[in-house]
């Protein structure tokens, strides 16, 4: 149902025992590294947060679902989307880098069954709806 957003090797997991409010995964890949749409949707945030860093969100609707995905800490000024800008799966987002929180260059990426909220609680683990 969705694609890897990019290439590189999972470096933290989904909730995990040390992290049990880390609500995504982090995928971390050296050199320029594409980040690409998991499916396609439609651009609902394209802005730079404090913690996120330059950040993308992108709505789905797929078989009456929707989800949402979060692709942050990319590297600065590499956005190459618009809010309600329509994505097609694999289009390119933007390059992997380390704005925001974030202590070296990795992608931070949530998938969220229903609506992104500030709770996180439809944060599900990406690893499970990940075609392999
Ligand atoms: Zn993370």
């Amino acid at each position: 149902m969705f694609i890897r957003p990019s290439k590189g090797k999972i470096i933290s997991g989904f909730r995990t025992k040390r992290r049990p409010n880390h609500h995504g995964i982090d995928i971390s890949q050296s050199g320029k590294t594409d980040i690409l749409a998991v499916a396609n949707g439609k651009v609902s945030r394209s802005y730079t947060s404090k913690s996120y860093g330059e950040v993308i969100f992108v709505v789905h609707h797929i078989n009456g679902q929707t989800w949402e995905t979060v692709y942050s800490h990319l590297e600065l000024g590499t956005r190459k989307v618009k809010v309600n800008q329509l994505v097609k799966q694999g289009q390119l987002l933007g390059y992997m880098g380390e704005t925001g929180y974030a202590s070296r260059q990795h992608l931070h990426f949530e998938l969220h069954k229903g609506r992104w909220n500030i709770n996180k609680t439809n944060a599900v683990n990406p690893v499970d709806f990940i075609e392999s």
